[in-house]
């Protein structure tokens, strides 16, 4: 954290990269990161590599030199029964049976000699920043730089290089902290199928997905809307390849907003995933690092209206460095100055007719699937 006279010096100098200096009084983020997480190795090259914390960082850096207030939270390993409340105790005990040694959970998903170790601090690290932002009412708003991510990883199984759901055993610890009503926003490009699985019974919690589609995982169909107490709790956007900016603003306006309004999350985790970049080599979207600044201030507003502006941002995917760096920037930038600061936003005559369709099914699905429980 720097002290008082590094953030006005700072504050005058602004972002150098953008130009873009920061408003008056902007938030304080809580971050968690931990050099472990940088020992979550591949063997060769793989795409979810060391680096991208590099860029991650060097996004966070950027944002503090603009004058935004940072504070550092301690990180720690989960416990076995938090990673038992997310996982199956088999798959669990499993992969810590295997802590220390190279292994693979599938052909895209590869474990390290230190990966174990890293996915457990990843994951208690996520739950750490939760706890923090319900017993701080002065900083709200946290960002938890981890790897590897984890909105893929099942009850049962690793997959799409993911290990234990950290946005998971966050919302966990946010429901034992208390809470009961917790939205979970992904807007990584790919479906969050292991956090949607987790929580499919469960109307505690909130899952709610913008996703290229149809696209790795298979799933995240908007028919796909939970069983049981959670039906209605989960929420699927599935969009196009070639979606940008005005289509997930669109999708905002249409869906994420009025489902917010009426699950009245008492906090909001970001599963924040950068890959919807239109740089990312892995997927086929459009969006920009401004369309995930209008994403970041759409949450902004409605987590002042239900839950006292609580919002954690846990890294998901993101595989361009200078994508996932100048994203999660604009991303901080919005999050941290009020919700009521006027923005640029998209041309809404960039969404086709066929666009427009998807996200009006995906919004009638969702409220009625809603309205039956
Ligand atoms: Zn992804």
């Amino acid at each position: 954290m720097r002290n008082a006279e590094d953030v006005d010096f700072m504050t005058a100098a602004g972002d150098a990269k953008s130009g873009r200096t920061i408003g008056q009084n902007p938030r304080t983020i809580l971050v968690a990161d931990d050099r472990l997480f940088d020992e979550h190795r591949p063997r060769g090259y793989h795409p979810e590599r060391p680096e991208r914390l590099g860029a991650a960082r060097r996004a966070l850096f950027r944002a503090e030199t603009a004058g935004i207030p940072t504070h550092r939270i301690e990180t720690r390993d989960a416990a076995l029964e938090q990673l038992y409340e997310a996982h199956d105790r088999g798959y669990v005990d499993a992969l810590v049976a295997i802590s220390g040694r190279e292994a693979r959970v599938d052909a895209d998903t590869y474990v390290g000699v230190h990966s174990i170790e890293a996915a457990r601090r990843a994951a208690g690290s996520a739950s750490a920043l939760v706890e923090h932002i319900i017993d701080s009412p002065e900083a709200p708003l946290g960002l938890a730089l981890l790897r590897p991510p984890g909105h893929h990883a099942t009850r049962d199984t690793g997959m799409g290089f993911c290990l234990f759901n950290n946005a998971a055993v966050a919302a966990y610890s946010a429901l034992k902290k208390g809470l009961s009503r917790v939205a979970i926003i992904d807007w990584d490009v790919h479906h969050g199928n292991g956090t949607q699985d987790i929580f499919w019974n469960d109307g505690r919690v909130l899952y709610l997905s913008l996703h290229q589609f149809p696209f790795y995982p298979g799933t995240g169909a908007a028919e796909e809307v939970g069983e049981g107490e959670g039906k209605g709790a989960t929420v699927n956007v599935p969009l196009s390849a070639g979606a940008g900016d005005a289509v997930y603003t669109s999708a905002f306006h249409e869906v994420v907003e009025p489902v917010l309004h009426d699950f009245a999350p008492e906090l909001i985790i970001v599963s924040a995933g950068f890959d919807a970049h239109e740089r990312d080599p892995l997927a086929s979207m459009r969006v920009t690092a401004e369309g995930y600044a209008c994403m970041a201030r759409s949450i902004s507003r409605a987590a002042a209206s239900s839950a006292k502006s609580r919002i954690a941002v846990l890294l998901e995917g993101g595989y361009d460095l200078g994508a996932l760096e100048d994203s999660l920037f604009e991303t901080l930038s919005a999050f941290t100055t009020s919700p009521g600061t006027a923005a640029r936003e998209p041309a809404f005559d960039e969404v086709t007719p066929a666009q427009r369709r998807e996200i009006s099914d995906a919004r009638r699905i969702a409220h009625r699937a809603y309205r039956s429980v």
